[in-house]
């Protein structure tokens, strides 16, 4: 595994909109082994394969529960996700992205997501997430369409040094 380097604003790589993956190979295994690994270090709770400059549809999440802190976190890898079945009910919070250092912002998201995918080997799967992870979910899926959180924003803001662990960033 090796760590790949995190693009930031205003690289046009992550306002393009990206390809679905067709090949399984060992270039698409070696990308998502490189992509945990990159997310693990930066640290984040989720990565988008635009933020490593390759403009394909992968994400890799990796959260804790938010109930119970002590509980492993389980980490997803999904290859061409859709979301499918967003709620009506809608949530605010405040979001940090990787790819833009130093900021964060209020963005409104469906409190619960169901997500079709593929795993990386290309079998098919389904996931239901709420709450931080629905939200992680539709973060990275944006990037995959050139969508930054701050163009969904209903404010953006500096981040000061003292809270930048606050915000968990992906
Ligand atoms: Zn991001």
């Amino acid at each position: 595994m090796a760590l790949r380097e995190i693009v930031t604003l205003p690289s046009s790589v992550l306002r393009r909109k990206a390809r679905k993956v067709t090949a399984f190979g060992p270039e698409l295994q070696t990308l998502i082994d490189d992509m945990v690994e990159t997310m693990r270090l930066a640290p984040g709770v989720g990565l988008a394969a635009p933020q490593v400059d390759e403009p394909l549809r992968v994400i890799v999440v990796e959260f804790g529960s938010e109930e119970d802190e002590e509980a492993p976190k389980k980490l997803f890898t999904l290859v061409n996700p859709e979301i499918t079945r967003p709620s009506e009910e809608m949530t605010v919070a405040t979001e940090a992205c990787l790819s833009i250092p130093g900021y964060v912002g209020d963005v409104e998201r469906h409190e619960a997501v169901t997500v079709k995918a593929l795993n990386r080997y290309g079998k098919p799967q389904r996931v239901k997430a709420e709450g931080w992870l629905a939200r992680i979910f539709q973060h990275e899926i944006d990037h995959l369409d050139g969508v930054l959180y701050i163009d969904r924003a209903e404010k953006v803001w500096k981040l000061e040094e003292a809270d930048a662990q606050v915000v968990p960033a992906d």
